[in-house]
């Protein structure tokens, strides 16, 4: 066996994605947390001459649509929620489509949104289903094809990842022509009082792959009519993840001396309240799970930029060589994720752009680019077949 030095140094073909959304629950300030974080990031990029992807959630642009003519704050908040996915268009950044079924049944009252539907898209029957993701698949289509007649969306980012498993949701993403998913990120597990699903065993979770059509975390044993491309993940190490809890903490502190009480940050209420995981509630064990077990065991990192420091950046591109490396191919895809939403700080991913653009084993590629690769044969997609 050949050791990993003696291997070729791949080419990276990185995919820095962005799912550009309002809190889960609905809550949160769009121009504070998606306008001038899509300002930033795009600051960025065109500093570095990197092209992106934002994949913009419509769901909760359509409602706001839905209910402008009752509230017309709603209507100017749609209207410059177009204006800025157009722009980063215009200046070069991919925009695909990222979809959360919770807007489905949305109340507004006394400027607050109130989200009653499932946060799983499995949940929904398939018509249901479809109705959602055609209807956001047009609306971005007819956003952006006066501005690029050949603009398509050719992949799809789940709401809080939830594809697998389904009977019908590939099906559907074929259905609307799609090229590929990028829900599916290895290792993961949830269970909250708004979600449960199990990534914890992936057949694939580097490269791309053909899925069984009811359920993505196996690769089929034969070719489908769509791909999976996982998000990348890695394991940060136990120095990291100690480095990453105090960071945490001392933002947190901020928050609450900033809010002047002692409830926090909203997004920090936010987290506890929606993604507390069940049988885990008593501040004790939230405590043990967020900050004691990552300093004694290191920790499971879903390759989301925003929730990086430079250090845990380095790792996370580290990580990714090694794991190129060893796949023994002269060309590999990887996909990051980030929620400009949460980002605090964006001096990390300016660095961490700026060394990776000049770095000679990385081109940053956009969804759109991926899939033309994908449907030209450029990258192997895995299938089982005869195992
Ligand atoms: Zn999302």
């Amino acid at each position: 066996m050949k050791s990993a030095q003696n291997m070729p140094e791949p080419k990276i073909h990185l995919a820095l994605t962005d799912d550009w959304e309002l809190r889960g629950n609905g809550s949160g300030d769009m121009r504070q947390i998606q306008f001038n974080a899509i300002r930033e990031l795009q600051r960025i990029y065109n500093t570095y001459g990197v092209r992106s992807t934002f994949n913009v959630e419509v769901m909760q642009q359509l409602t706001h649509r839905k209910r402008q003519g009752e509230f017309p704050e709603l209507g100017r908040l749609a209207d410059e929620w177009d204006e800025h996915v157009r722009d980063a268009f215009k200046s070069g950044q991919d925009i695909q489509l990222h979809v959360h079924p919770q807007w489905s049944d949305a109340r507004y009252e006394g400027g607050r949104w109130t989200l009653s539907g499932d946060w799983s898209l499995p949940n929904y029957d398939a018509e249901t289903a479809h109705e959602m993701l055609s209807a956001s698949k047009k609306y971005l289509e007819d956003l952006l094809r006066p501005v690029d007649p050949a603009y398509k969306v050719v992949s799809f980012r789940a709401g809080s990842s939830s594809i697998a498993p389904s009977d019908f949701a590939l099906g559907l993403l074929v259905r609307l022509g799609l090229v590929f998913d990028m829900s599916i990120v290895g290792g993961l597990r949830v269970n909250t009082r708004n979600l449960s699903m199990d990534y914890t065993y992936c057949d694939e979770d580097l490269l791309p792959f053909y899925p069984r059509m009811d359920d993505a975390r196996k690769v089929s044993e034969k070719v489908e009519p769509i791909v999976c491309v996982p998000i990348f993940h890695f394991h940060l190490s136990r120095a990291q993840a100690t480095r990453q809890v105090l960071a945490k903490m001392g933002q947190k502190v901020r928050g609450k001396l900033a809010n002047g009480d002692k409830r926090g940050a909203p997004g920090d209420k936010f987290a506890v309240d929606e993604w507390a995981e069940i049988g885990r509630s008593s501040r004790l064990a939230r405590l043990y799970d967020k900050a004691i077990k990552p300093c004694l065991a290191g920790k499971h990192s879903v390759a989301d930029i925003g929730q990086l420091d430079y250090p845990g950046l380095q790792a996370m591109i580290a990580a990714i060589r090694k794991r190129g490396r060893s796949t023994g191919l002269a060309e590999v895809p990887i996909i990051l994720t980030n929620h400009s939403k949460d980002i605090k700080d964006f001096s990390a991913i300016e660095r961490f752009v700026s060394e990776a653009s000049k770095a000679a084993d990385i081109r940053f590629v956009t969804l759109t680019q991926l899939a033309e690769n994908l449907r030209a044969g450029k990258f192997p997609i895995r299938t089982d077949a005869g195992s």
